[in-house]
């Protein structure tokens, strides 16, 4: 699904006029464009300083996961891009998962839009994504060759699915803090425990499981026909969860 917010045309032109490939190296954008990349120890997750001539992004020190910053400063060149050139932005809670857990003020929710199509534009994806229901492993490919952080890809992968049939789901600490799909209707409240005898729950009751791949008829009930339970260890706290309607 093409969107056409201002945010996302506004990636799309910079792509074209500076023949971004992929995957994309930022760092080394930033520095054909005299932007200055710095770490140092901020309150904030990181700045973009734009006065006299001078052209800088800051990032806290704090964050070390090479996704998170690479979004960090895709986030700060929307705000260059998209809302002026002379202007400094402190921002806080820059995440690649945006607008997933709470309001978010505009400009940032505009730049958080920027950094997701110019690291992943959803154009190019659509060119890789399969024509069939996507298991990990098709994701994983394109979070390879783009670069970008698995869960990431998982959201655009699942958001622009062609086939419609899968549903993503994020627990944190064995509750679920936020799920992505298409057209299924997802009957889950956020904070709640995953079903008992999924693999996630079976995860967070013995911190290990055997297997990967589930399917069953009854453990996610709400999908009429059988589902496919395929989960990712992000770390020993958060898990990610991939269901899909087998055809
Ligand atoms: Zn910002």
């Amino acid at each position: 699904m093409m969107n056409n917010k201002l945010s996302e045309i506004k990636a799309r032109e910079i792509i074209e006029d500076f023949n971004i490939t992929y995957p994309f190296d930022i760092y080394e954008f930033c520095y054909n464009l005299d932007i200055e990349i710095i770490e140092d120890n901020y309150n904030k997750d990181a700045y973009l300083f734009c006065e006299n001539g001078i052209k800088c992004i800051a990032i806290n020190n704090k964050i070390t996961n090479i996704n998170r910053k690479k979004f960090i400063i895709a986030h700060e060149l929307g705000h260059y891009f998209l809302h002026g050139r002379e202007i400094t932005f402190a921002c806080l809670n820059i995440n690649e998962v945006f607008n997933r857990y709470k309001y978010i003020d505009y400009t940032e929710q505009q730049a958080n839009e920027f950094a997701s199509e110019i690291l992943l534009p959803i154009y190019k994806l659509m060119q890789d994504l399969p024509n069939y229901t996507m298991k990990f492993e098709d994701i994983e490919k394109i979070a390879n060759k783009y670069k970008v952080s698995l869960t990431f890809a998982s959201i655009k992968c699942i958001e622009n699915s062609k086939t419609e049939n899968e549903i993503l789901l994020y627990y944190k600490d064995n509750s679920l803090k936020w799920f992505s799909t298409t057209s299924i209707y997802v009957p889950l409240s956020i904070n709640s425990l995953p079903p008992i005898g999924s693999l996630v729950s079976e995860y967070y009751r013995d911190k290990k499981v055997d297997r990967n791949i589930q399917i069953e008829k009854e453990i996610w009930d709400f999908i009429n026909g059988y589902a496919r339970e395929e989960i990712k260890i992000i770390n020993s706290r958060e898990i990610m969860v991939l269901i899909s309607i087998e055809n």
